[in-house]
């Protein structure tokens, strides 16, 4: 009736206001977030299938605002990407992530690795390669037990700053990480043209290894193509003891995930550690 259609009408005008009077409120409060240090970075530990150690941890970025409570990165990392705040963002979870990176290589293990997430916004300034530079300096850390991650989103418009930031990351020695493989349309021939370090397979394909024998076969074929490539193999979103063997079997180098840890504030990260080392 024609009544149906003008709810209908106002539910979507309504939902949409909504919607954009959150992203507003979000941009807003987004612009004042790292003066305010809303920011936290969790680290959530990576382990070698095998013998199932720490051997390092990915950065994952928390805001906490007063008037939003807690947002997820899902939710803003978005927003921060189109507004450009990405950038001065980016740039503090590479201080705090090269900070803590020391401290755990000088405490833990001096071959600790951190992998840091790269956003096409930040991927794309000319001036990325010079801070990481300033930075690996001033923290006086090992370029080789840093990793970045950056999923299809950075290349899909690739042009010469993202080129040659890409050789040039790889000339110093910090590894380049393919997030998210096998969920976009592209990841093969990218593997092909550029100089990555390592796989990361989506979480979507480690899900139903257990009960899907397709995405069984899948993941196989990922982790066998990335050994040939010469590639270390991550498995992300491990959560059973089950996904563990089944992972274990294919030779797969490294997992992550809720069965060996959630993302973890500093201090609950160094206590799993202290923990592990005493075992
Ligand atoms: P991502 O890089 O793919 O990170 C993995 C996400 O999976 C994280 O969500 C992590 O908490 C979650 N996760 C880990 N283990 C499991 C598991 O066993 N099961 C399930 N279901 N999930 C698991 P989180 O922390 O909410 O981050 C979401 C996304 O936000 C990240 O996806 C990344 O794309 C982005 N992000 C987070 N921190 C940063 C950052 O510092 N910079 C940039 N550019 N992006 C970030
Ligand atoms: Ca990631
Ligand atoms: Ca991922
Ligand atoms: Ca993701």
């Amino acid at each position: 009736s024609k009544d149906r259609g003008r709810n209908t009408y106002n539910f979507y005008t309504h939902q949409m206001n909504h919607d954009m009077d959150r992203r507003l409120k979000i941009e807003e409060q987004l612009r004042s977030a790292l003066k305010q240090k809303e920011f936290e970075v969790y680290f959530q530990p990576f382990v070698d299938i095998k013998s199932r150690k720490i051997i390092g941890a990915e950065a994952l970025l928390r805001w906490n605002n007063a008037l939003l409570g807690q947002v997820t990165p899902d939710e803003f990392i978005p927003i921060a990407e189109q507004t450009g705040l990405i950038v001065s963002i980016g740039q503090y979870v590479i201080e705090v992530a090269f900070a803590t990176a020391k401290k755990w290589q000088q405490t833990y293990n001096p071959y600790f690795k951190i992998a840091i997430n790269v956003s096409p916004k930040q991927f794309r300034e000319n001036t990325f390669v010079d801070m990481l530079n300033i930075q690996l300096d001033k923290h006086q850390i090992h370029a080789s037990t840093i990793e970045l991650e950056i999923t299809e989103g950075v290349l899909l418009s690739s042009d010469a700053v993202i080129d040659s930031n890409l050789i040039s990351i790889n000339d110093i020695g910090v590894s380049i990480s393919m997030d998210d493989f096998g969920t976009g349309y592209s990841s093969l021939s990218y593997l092909r043209s550029y100089p990555f370090n390592t796989l990361k397979v989506d979480k979507s394909f480690i899900n139903d290894i257990t009960v899907d024998p397709g995405d069984l076969e899948l993941v196989g074929a990922a982790i066998a193509m990335g050994h040939g490539l010469n590639l270390t193999v991550v498995a992300e979103g491990v959560e059973t003891e089950e996904q563990y063997h089944l992972l274990n079997a294919l030779k797969c180098d490294y997992g992550q995930g809720y069965l060996f840890s959630k993302p973890l504030p500093q201090a609950a990260f160094e206590a799993l550690l202290l923990k592990q080392a005493k075992n």
